[in-house]
């Protein structure tokens, strides 16, 4: 079968460091063209913005959305109406409503949309889910702590309306927590701490409940840790303790190792990707971005110190 070609728009820091050596390494693609206001790939060809790239690549399969939450419902409209499948990294979008749009214009144009977790895709997860489904669970207690300046360094739009702060990265724990609990939760209380001079919080901490009303699960997103980084996720049941850490790369079941692989989170993105356009269909899972939603609705405001990149 022909590879299907795929365009990336946002060529930031996610595009370069993995939807580009990813789509290379999956014969199931060819990376046909960019659209970016200044990013660009060797070699590929590049339009300023989405509207010239739909226009001026002939053939043209799918799109993956790589630029910040906010302009891309804007881009995905386009992009489905023009009969692609689209791609959207995470978040999936600035609000829950925006992505209902997509959902139903994906479903008229009778083109896959893909809505990507990629922590979801770490090697440790599905076997937690797996181990997990037959198990009761007492509690889960998420640690997402690490350091601003590493890893969004003069990333100004993360820190404006829309650009989630520390939520971008904790949104990745949610993806995780939602994908191997065998039940639902939904937040009872929670504290987001904003800089004075920022409009998007540094950290947070967070408390579920399971439909029991027992709060089951909490969690502390964090900033600014300098040092160790810490992506953990300690899962306490009535057969022992699971640990995932790493962002889900390492499993440890009743304290023995038993997943440790590298980095393996977009192949298998893209792995996905070519599965759900070969059957015309979607996957488009909102509860993570509905539980940062519910944060920002039933969180207290606290504030703290301004920050400086
Ligand atoms: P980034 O380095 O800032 O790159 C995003 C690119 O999108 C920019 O370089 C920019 O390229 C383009 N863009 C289009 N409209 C924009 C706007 N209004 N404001 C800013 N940039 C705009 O960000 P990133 O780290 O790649 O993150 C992009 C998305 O990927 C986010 O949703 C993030 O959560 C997700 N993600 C990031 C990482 C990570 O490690 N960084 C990991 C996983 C997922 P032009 O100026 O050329 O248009």
């Amino acid at each position: 079968m022909a590879p299907i070609r795929i365009a990336i728009v946002g060529v930031g820091k996610i595009a370069r460091d993995q939807h580009v050596p990813s789509i290379r390494g999956n014969r199931d693609f060819e990376l046909v063209a960019t659209a970016s206001r200044h990013g660009s790939v060797d070699g590929i060809p590049s339009f300023p913005d989405i509207e010239s790239l739909l226009g001026g690549v002939k053939d043209l399969d799918a799109v993956a959305l790589c630029m910040p939450p906010g302009p891309r419902h804007a881009a995905a409209v386009k992009a489905l109406a023009a009969g692609k499948h689209v791609l959207l990294e995470k978040p999936p979008g600035a609000t829950v409503s925006e992505l209902d749009d997509l959902i139903a214009s994906a479903k008229a144009e009778k083109v896959s949309l893909f809505a990507t977790w990629h922590s979801r895709h770490a090697a440790g997860v599905a076997k937690a889910k797996a181990w997990l489904a037959s198990r009761t669970v007492r509690s889960l207690r998420v640690d997402w702590k690490e350091d601003v300046r590493k890893w969004h360094p003069g990333q100004a739009w993360i820190w404006e309306p829309g650009g989630f702060g520390v939520f971008d990265p904790g949104i990745n724990a949610l993806s995780i927590v939602t994908e191997i609990l065998p039940m639902p939760i939904f937040l009872t209380s929670a504290t987001l701490l904003f800089p004075k001079n920022r409009a998007q919080p540094i950290a947070a901490d967070l408390v579920f409940a399971d439909s029991a009303g027992a709060d089951r699960v909490s969690a502390t997103f964090d900033w600014r840790q300098t040092g160790p980084q810490t992506w953990d996720i300690r899962v306490v049941t009535d057969e022992g303790e699971l640990l995932l850490q790493s962002g889900g790369a390492k499993l440890f079941i009743r304290g023995e190792l038993v997943v440790d692989e590298g980095d393996v989170e977009y192949a298998d993105i893209y792995r996905r990707f070519a599965e759900l356009i070969a059957k015309r269909e979607s996957d488009v899972d909102l509860r993570p971005l509905r539980h940062v939603a519910d944060a920002f609705m039933v969180g207290r405001h606290d504030f703290t110190d301004p920050f400086e990149d």
